[in-house]
C-alpha cells in the first residue's frame, strides 16, 4: 500500500500547513482543490502512488530577490519580488505579475498553485505559475514605475523566456508596465520574443487581452445561466473592484442586456440604483487609467449613486455576483446574505475572492456558483494565443479571437459540467469541476514522466 493511502485530508492539509509556516493563502488555496482530490482519487492507485498532489502542492521553485530603485527624490528604495513557478508539466509556466503592498510568498504560491489549474482547464499547453512585489503603485510617479519595472526585470529576465516562462499582468501592473518590463528585457538579452504577455499591439500584443479576462468571466456566467435555464436579459449585478477585470466584466454584462448596479476599490464601494451603463463605465475607466483616481469620486459626477466607505457590496441586493478585485473578499457572512437577498450566481472575476465559507455557503445553498480557475480564465486563454501569435509572427483578427475566447470559455464551462455535475445532473458544483478536470490533464502528464 502506498504511504500517501494512510494519510486523510486532514493529515495531508496538516503536513502542507507544516512545510509552510505562517502561509494561510497558500494552505487554504491547496485545501479548497484537495477536498475535491481527494475524493476524485480514492479509487485511483496510480495518483497516490506516484504522490502526484503532494507534488503540485510543492512549487518547483520560488525565486525571491531584492529590487533596489530610487525614487524621484534620490532617495533609494528597496523591495522584494519573487517569482514562483509551480509547474510547467503541460506547458511553459505561465501566470501574472502582481505590483501591491500586500504581495507576499504566500499570496504568490496560492496564485500560482491556482493558476496550474487553471491553465490546465483552457486546453491550452500552459503551465502555472506567478510573480510580483511588495512595491505599491499608488500615488508613484511614471518614472518611479518604469524606474520599479526596470529593476525587477533585470532580475527576473535570468527565470523567464518565451519557452521558459511567461509572465502577463496582474493587480497593479497593466499594459504600461508590461511595455517597461519587455523593453527592459529586450535591453539585456537583445532578443525580441513572446516573453511577456498582456503587450501592447505595436510590439506583439494581442487584440481583446485586455477585455479577456472581465469578458471571459461573463460569458462563463452566460453559460451557467443557459444551463439553469435562466438568461443574462434583465438581471442585476453586484460587481466589486474597479481594476481591469470588474470593469470589463461590467462592460459585458451590460452589452447581454444586465444592470450593474456596484463597483469598489480599497476605500470602499459605490451603489448606483440607476445603473451603471456604459457611459459611466467609461467615466470609471478614465479615473482609474494612470492617475488611479478614487472610486467615491464617482458620487460627485453622478447624482443618486452612494458612496459607502470601507464596504464591500455584497448587502446590495442583486440576482447576480461578480467579485472582481481581490482575494478574500466575499466571507460566509457576505455569501448569506447575498443567498438570503436573491442573489442565483456568482462567477468570480478575481483568484479566490470567496473564502472557504463563503464557498461552503454556496455549495450548500446550491448557489450557482463558478470559481476564479474557470471563470477568470479568459484573460489567460487569450495570453495563450497571444503566444501562438508570437511563436507564428501573426496578428489574428479581433473578430476571430472574440470568438475563440467565446469557444473556450465554453469548453471550460463543459469540462466543469463534466466532472461537477452531482444529483443526477440538477446541480452542477463547478468547484469540484473545475478542481478535478484541471488535476486530470497535469497528473497524467506528470504520470508519463515518471519521478522528476
Ligand atoms: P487591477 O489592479 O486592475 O484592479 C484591482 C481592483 O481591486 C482595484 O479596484 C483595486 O482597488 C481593488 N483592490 C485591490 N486590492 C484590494 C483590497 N485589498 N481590498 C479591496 N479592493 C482591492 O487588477 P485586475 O483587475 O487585473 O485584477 C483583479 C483580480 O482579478 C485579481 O484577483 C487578479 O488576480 C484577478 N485576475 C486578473 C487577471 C487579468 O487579466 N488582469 C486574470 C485573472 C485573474 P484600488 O484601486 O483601491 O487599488
Amino acid at each position: 500500500m502506498a504511504v500517501s493511502d494512510h494519510v486523510d485530508l486532514d493529515g495531508f492539509i496538516a503536513g502542507v500547513r507544516r512545510r509552510n509556516p505562517g502561509q494561510a493563502e497558500f494552505v487554504q488555496a491547496v485545501r479548497e482543490v484537495a477536498q475535491d482530490i481527494f475524493e476524485f482519487i480514492a479509487d485511483k492507485e496510480q495518483y497516490h502512488r506516484h504522490q502526484i498532489l503532494r507534488r503540485i502542492a510543492e512549487p518547483d521553485r520560488v525565486i525571491s530577490f531584492r529590487v533596489c530603485w530610487e525614487d524621484d527624490k534620490g532617495e533609494i528604495r528597496v523591495q522584494r519580488g519573487w517569482r514562483v513557478q509551480n509547474s510547467n508539466a503541460i506547458g511553459p509556466y505561465k501566470g501574472g505579475i502582481r505590483f501591491h503592498p500586500s504581495v507576499t510568498e504566500s499570496v504568490l504560491k496560492f496564485l500560482a498553485f491556482e493558476q496550474t489549474f487553471k491553465n490546465s482547464l483552457t486546453g491550452l499547453p500552459m503551465g502555472g505559475a506567478k510573480g510580483g512585489a511588495n512595491f505599491n503603485p499608488r500615488g508613484k510617479s511614471g518614472h518611479e514605475v518604469m524606474r520599479f519595472c526596470q529593476s525587477f526585470m533585470t532580475e527576473l529576465y535570468r527565470h523567464v523566456g518565451a519557452d521558459v516562462d511567461v509572465p502577463a499582468g496582474d493587480i497593479g501592473v497593466g499594459g504600461r508596465e508590461i511595455g517597461f518590463m519587455f523593453g527592459q528585457y529586450k535591453r539585456i538579452t537583445n532578443q525580441f520574443t513572446g516573453v511577456l504577455t498582456g503587450k501592447g499591439l505595436e510590439y506583439g500584443g494581442s487584440l481583446i487581452r485586455t477585455e479577456a479576462t472581465g469578458y471571459g468571466a461573463v460569458h462563463f456566467l452566460d453559460n451557467m445561466l443557459e444551463l439553469a435555464g435562466q438568461a443574462i436579459p434583465g438581471k442585476r449585478a453586484v460587481v466589486s473592484g474597479s481594476g481591469n477585470v470588474a470593469l470589463h466584466a461590467a462592460e459585458k454584462f451590460v452589452e447581454l442586456g444586465g444592470t450593474v448596479l456596484t463597483l469598489s476599490d480599497s476605500d470602499g464601494f459605490i451603489h448606483d440604483p440607476a445603473g451603471i451603463d456604459q457611459a459611466r463605465i467609461d467615466w470609471v475607466k478614465a479615473l482609474k487609467g494612470e492617475r488611479r483616481g478614487r472610486i467615491q469620486d464617482y458620487v460627485k459626477e453622478f447624482t443618486g449613486a452612494t458612496f459607502h466607505a470601507g464596504g464591500r457590496p455584497w448587502s446590495v441586493p442583486c440576482d447576480v455576483a461578480l467579485p472582481c478585485a481581490t482575494q478574500n473578499e466575499l466571507t460566509g457572512a457576505d455569501a448569506k446574505l447575498l443567498v438570503a437577498n436573491g442573489c442565483i450566481a456568482v462567477a468570480e472575476g478575481a483568484n479566490m475572492p470567496t473564502d472557504l465559507d463563503g464557498v461552503h455557503v454556496f455549495r450548500t445553498a446550491k448557489t450557482i456558483f463558478a470559481p476564479g480557475k474557470a471563470a477568470n480564465a479568459g484573460g489567460v486563454s487569450v495570453s495563450g494565443l497571444e503566444m501562438s501569435q508570437n511563436s507564428a509572427r501573426i496578428a489574428w483578427k479581433e473578430e476571430d479571437l472574440r470568438k475563440m475566447l467565446i469557444d473556450i470559455m465554453r469548453g471550460i464551462h463543459d469540462r466543469c459540467v463534466e466532472h461537477g455535475a452531482v444529483a443526477g445532473g440538477k446541480y452542477v458544483d463547478y468547484v469540484r469541476g473545475a478542481n478535478i478536470a484541471g488535476f486530470k490533464k497535469v497528473a497524467d502528464a506528470m504520470l508519463a514522466f515518471g519521478v522528476v
